[in-house]
């Protein structure tokens, strides 16, 4: 390949990661009014509006009771203090994920035992998990990568014949599904993030705990108001977790055009899938049984940071979900990790870009970065 070939033509524009000035220009029109209903009430936390989406979005993982909260980070920290996560307990977590899965165990004063996952979806499995066992296992935190669950039945029927929870950080994954169920509606608890980049994503951070366990939810509820109830009487001690008004509203309408989004991503991925077939170029593998909602769309190529700046320099977005896995981190030295002890995270750390997926993109669009990076790959 000559290099005249992969200049790019003044013609064409940069191609993002994500584009939600597109998204928000489809939906200025519902979204506006909802978030000016807000303004005109001038009630920020709690109301109708967030007790709404609550019940909205709980209901849309097939949960009974959602519990809004600040972000997805907290939603995993609240989740963990409703469990009475702390200090002398072991956490399983896999080591290629988005740290907050793990800080949040340390910061309650437990150890994250973090495990390897499978190659070929990233996500962990019941067989890794049980090896990371020990009599200190407080909680299993699987955790679906990518808008894909990790094998849920498998890991239930593992963790509940020893009587340890599973909450799933199903931060990537809202309305992605295993055999059939739900993220969230798996494990003991689920935790989401509407981090503007997820599929769902609020105007700011925002977060959400679902489940079907009631009384626990009660429980949540309490510890995000500082763990009082009632007010000015704390039974616990919690937090400020709380989803405000503004991003339940905004949120309440763009969960009416999540299905429809996460479609859309699913076709982009069945075409790149085409594009890729018979190349170089490894393409996400789904699970049997597993609906993904392609969170990011993830190839693995050996020359991946070479191609990085190639995509760069040609303006196409892309970024590496994660660089360095989570036992390999300045932070979490005192635990002993090393390089070699999770060879399929690490593999991956050096493998994965992820290229865009995001429902606006067009086919010709999308062309243009499947031949720009199987030329580049050849
Ligand atoms: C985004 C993300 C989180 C954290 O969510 P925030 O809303 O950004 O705090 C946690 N876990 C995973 C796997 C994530 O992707």
């Amino acid at each position: 390949m000559t290099a005249t070939m992969t200049k790019p033509s003044p013609t064409q524009t940069a191609i993002p990661l994500l584009d939600l000035v597109a998204q928000f220009n489809a939906i200025r029109d519902e979204v506006m009014p909802a978030m000016e209903r807000v303004c005109e009430s001038q009630r920020f936390i709690g109301g109708p509006e967030v007790t709404a989406c609550e019940e909205e979005i709980a209901r849309y993982c097939d949960c009974k009771v959602g519990i809004g909260m600040t972000s997805g980070t907290d939603a995993l920290l609240c989740g963990m203090m409703g469990l009475g996560i702390g200090p002398g307990d072991e956490v399983i977590v896999p080591t290629f994920t988005f740290f907050a899965t793990a800080g949040c165990v340390a910061r309650l004063g437990a150890k994250p035992v973090f495990v390897d996952v499978d190659p070929d979806t990233f996500n962990v499995t019941a067989a890794i998990v049980e090896k990371a066992i020990t009599p200190k296992t407080k909680l299993i935190i699987p955790v679906h990568l990518f808008g894909q669950l990790a094998e849920m039945d498998a890991i239930m029927a593992m963790a509940n014949a020893r009587g340890i929870p599973v909450m799933e950080d199903s931060a990537q994954s809202i309305g992605a599904s295993h055999n059939g169920k739900k993220a969230c509606s798996i494990g003991r608890l689920g935790t989401l993030s509407f981090f503007p980049s997820k599929n769902l994503g609020a105007f700011g951070d925002a977060g959400m705990i679902v489940t079907n366990d009631a009384e626990l939810g009660e429980r949540l509820r309490i510890l995000r108001e500082h763990g009082s109830k009632p007010k000015y009487y704390h039974k616990w001690i919690g937090g400020n977790f709380r989803l405000d008004a503004l991003q339940a509203a905004v949120l309440r309408i763009k969960l009416r055009h999540l299905d429809g989004w996460s479609k859309k991503r699913q076709e982009n991925a069945r075409r790149y899938d085409a594009m890729f077939a018979g190349t170089k170029i490894v393409t996400p593998k789904i699970a049997k049984g597993n609906v993904s909602i392609y969170n990011q769309y993830c190839i693995r190529v050996p020359n991946r940071d070479k191609l990085r700046e190639h995509l760069n320099a040609q303006g196409i977005g892309n970024e590496v979900y994660y660089p360095v896995p989570l036992h390999m981190q300045e932070c979490f030295k005192h635990l002993g990790g090393k390089a070699g002890d999770q060879p399929a995270s690490e593999k991956a750390a050096g493998e994965v870009l992820a290229i865009p997926i995001y429902p606006e993109l067009t086919e010709a669009q999308q062309q243009r970065v499947a031949e720009t990076i199987i030329n580049f790959c050849r």
